[in-house]
């Protein structure tokens, strides 16, 4: 009987149409499937392999910094909601609402967490009485729901996966000092873990979190020029602990009201690595995260002694490194689109020439380049060429957002470069609120991304009203 021959399906080009080749992408790579509630996705096998490297990673950096992990509840009376106005305004209309429990109409309607500062305040409350109890600094890894209108897996899905921190302070410094150590910690996981550059600085008011007094970010670059909030870290000053009465007596003997920050990153950060990675060919993933750094792929399999081989090294490369020998009957040619396509970062061929010669052939997925290494040199070697990758990607990345980012020193340059180059505009800006409602409604959606820690000076005036600029900020429209 004639083997059926198994194709790998091509998917669409990037340049033809961004959006299909992402969904294409995700469904082909298998991260992701569609439920039966739309904004709900099944993240499948693959696709949860990549967020348990990322959680692994991310939880270490968050324990070696002293933070502990809790769990809150995930309903939320609406009372405990209404507690802090802004917050409450700024998150009411996304809220998915329990009703009902059973047979029962509840009393008080219970929604279900969208972020989770109130649950956190309504324990410290109960937890803080004096400086002796602080700094309190609880992570939390959940899901949170946000009803969203448009979705797309991980870009936006009404549930995601996240972790969130919530800290308290003894001082305003110290609370500072942590908003900024956790938007550190988000851009070094970026650039050493993720392999993605990004612009980071502050949002500005019209930009920042319901309830905080300062919103900083992570903004990275997507390969078609469009921008994507990475990761944020708040300030919160007093004000939520003096909505939940939270007190604690101080030092001096007087009773003080805490310094309060959280911070987040979601399921998202696995839509900036396919946009930011990814080819025609499919994923290409950043090797600290990939499910399967090698894959080893027999060539003339049935022929004696290579099977036996390529299991041999199987499970020894396993020890340091995650590894899968593909030893089904799908041809050699068909295994290395599939691997393509799921973005593994090398692959390892071996045949009975290779084997004759003690050695196999490496591939790169993200350029392709093929190294031949001696079977004896294999642990050294392996992480060498897993390490190009990263930094080839990391390259590549930063040469697109330096590439895409366009300056505008006056608003026709400005207007002309929103429509015609997608990417970030540095401009000046005079801090008015109208100036960025003007700007994305002339623009079709160009938002400030933020405003850089090291501000240049471009001009004088805001690029928009002309009036005495205040910033230099960062623009872009985002997903
Ligand atoms: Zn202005």
């Amino acid at each position: 009987m004639a083997k059926q021959k198994k194709m790998v399906e091509a998917i669409t080009s990037m340049d033809e149409d961004f959006a299909k080749w992402y969904t294409d992408v995700v469904k082909k790579a298998e991260l992701t499937d569609y439920s039966g509630v739309k904004g709900c996705m099944v993240i499948r096998p693959y696709g949860y392999a990549i967020w348990e490297n990322i959680q692994k990673d991310l939880d270490a950096r968050f324990k070696k910094t002293g933070h502990e992990n809790v769990y809150m509840p995930m309903l939320i009376p609406e009372s405990l909601l209404q507690k802090e106005k802004d917050h409450v305004e700024g998150f009411a209309p996304e809220v998915a609402w329990v009703t009902q429990g059973g047979q029962e109409k509840l009393a008080e309607r219970l929604c279900i967490r969208p972020t989770s500062e109130v649950l956190f305040c309504e324990h410290y409350q109960k937890i803080i009485n004096s400086y002796r109890d602080l700094p309190k600094l609880y992570n939390q890894w959940c899901s949170v729901m946000r009803w969203e209108k448009t979705t797309r897996p991980f870009l936006r899905s009404s549930e995601f996966l996240w972790q969130e921190g919530h800290t308290m302070h003894e001082t305003e410094e110290e609370a500072r000092q942590e908003t900024m150590q956790q938007l550190m910690t988000y851009a070094d996981f970026y650039r050493e873990t993720l392999a993605i550059p990004a612009v980071i600085g502050r949002k500005t008011e019209k930009e920042k979190f319901a309830g905080a007094r300062e919103t900083y970010t992570i903004e990275p670059m997507m390969h078609n020029g469009v921008a994507l909030q990475g990761g944020t870290s708040h300030y919160f000053g007093d004000g939520f602990a003096k909505s939940f009465g939270i007190t604690f007596t101080g030092r001096d003997n007087t009773l003080q009201y805490p310094h309060q920050t959280s911070w987040g990153v979601s399921t998202r950060m696995i839509g900036a690595i396919i946009m930011v990675h990814g080819d025609d060919n499919g994923l290409v993933l950043p090797p600290k995260v990939a499910p399967i750094q090698v894959v080893i792929v027999p060539i003339a399999m049935h022929k004696e002694g290579v099977l036996e081989k390529a299991k041999e090294l199987a499970d020894k490369l396993s020890d340091t490194f995650r590894v899968k020998l593909d030893d089904s009957d799908n041809s050699p040619g068909w295994k290395f689109s599939e691997y393509e396509m799921k973005g593994v970062p090398l692959r390892l061929e071996i045949g009975p020439k290779d084997i004759e010669q003690n050695q196999c052939v490496l591939v790169r997925r993200d350029n392709r380049e093929k190294t031949f290494v001696s079977l004896d040199n294999l642990t050294e070697e392996i992480p060498k060429l897993l390490q190009a990758v990263h930094d080839g990607l990391y390259e590549k990345a930063l040469a697109n957002l330096k590439e895409k980012t366009y300056t505008a020193h006056d608003y026709t340059e400005f207007l002309d470069i929103a429509a015609n180059k997608p990417g970030f505009i540095k401009a000046m800006w005079c801090g008015d609120v109208e100036c960025e409602n003007k700007i994305k409604e002339e623009t079709g959606g160009v938002k400030s991304r933020c405003i850089p820690f090291e501000e240049e000076h471009i001009s004088d005036v805001c690029v928009c009203c002309g009036k005495p600029a205040k910033h230099q900020v960062y623009w872009g429209k985002q997903y």
